[in-house]
């Protein structure tokens, strides 16, 4: 009797980075830049 719900939790919510404009996934730091809600997370890697 096991079903998998986290079909019906997880949605497709895609939202737009305002830091670097690449598709992420909200409440999550953006995978691009490492932008989380105005701050900069993480330290990406942007210099050749
Ligand atoms: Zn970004």
């Amino acid at each position: 009797m096991r079903r998998a719900y986290n079909s019906v939790l997880t949605l497709p919510q895609i939202q737009k980075c305002p830091q670097c404009d690449e598709p992420y996934r909200p409440h999550r730091v953006c995978p691009a830049c490492g932008f989380y809600k105005g701050r900069q997370i993480l330290t990406v890697e942007a210099k050749a």
